[in-house]
């Protein structure tokens, strides 16, 4: 049994998964519980029944990491920044010389300034659920947030020189292409932004199963129609 204290819950870890980092395998860590109710969230365990699933020590996932060809470790979740120890983790995956990067659903602003001061991460992937007004939050993220955490986040990853990459997963029956086109605008200056489909199976809310997701041709499109509001900003790859 591990101290909750001393060790974020982890439950879940990959040593190897394919194209888990910009096309390349990375080993992956999964973190429990997460504050944010996402309608299409695929990580269902993890959010609601993390007891249901096999823990790990920190020495476990040291030991796997040591013994796993990856250069890269991805920490996810549900949502690793809200766990007081994560610096605790982080620090120790760091002693494995691999690369860290974590995604984050940007709610913990104090926790990615301290891991920037710290240097406790080498990239931060900040999942954005929509344009940032409280109403469309509040429907993509199945809870109400506050989104001037959101905006503290982001422009504490500026501040903090660590190198983070903004994402947008495209759920449809909640994100309209109009509001990922404003998403695009409103974070402009802290590019690049890039969007994923969503899975329609084993996600969190039964009636978010049923949806289709988006098309690959339209989702291309939309890739381009934000690459051209990122167009002339330096850090923008799509
Ligand atoms: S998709 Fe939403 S609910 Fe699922 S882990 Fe990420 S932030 Fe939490």
């Amino acid at each position: 049994m591990t101290d909750p204290l001393r060790e974020p819950p982890v439950r879940g870890f990959h040593a190897v998964a394919p194209d888990r980092w910009q096309g390349r395998p990375a080993a992956v860590v999964e973190l429990a519980y997460c504050n944010l109710r996402c309608p299409w969230c695929d990580a269902r365990a993890l959010v609601l029944a993390p007891g249901r699933l096999p823990a790990w020590s920190i020495s476990q996932v040291k030991e796997g990491l040591f013994a796993s060809p990856a250069d890269t470790v991805v920490v996810t979740g549900g949502e690793p920044s809200m766990h007081r120890a994560l610096p605790l983790l982080l620090l120790a995956l760091k002693e494995t010389g691999k690369q860290i990067i974590l995604e984050t659903n940007g709610t913990q602003p104090d926790m990615l300034r301290l891991l920037g001061a710290r240097g406790l991460a080498s990239h931060v992937v900040l999942s954005l659920k929509a344009p940032l007004d409280e109403e469309s939050w509040e429907r993509a993220a199945g809870v109400y947030v506050p989104v001037e955490i959101i905006r503290e986040s982001l422009a504490a990853l500026k501040e903090s020189g660590l190198p983070f990459t903004l994402s947008c997963t495209v759920a449809p029956g909640i994100l309209s292409k109009e509001d990922v086109l404003r998403l695009a605008r409103e974070v402009r200056e802290f590019g690049p932004l890039t969007l994923t489909g969503h899975r329609t199976d084993g996600v969190l809310d039964p009636d978010a199963a049923g949806l289709e997701a988006i098309g690959e041709r339209e989702l291309a499109n939309l890739r381009k129609d934000v690459a051209a509001i990122f167009a002339g900003v330096d850090n923008y790859t799509e």
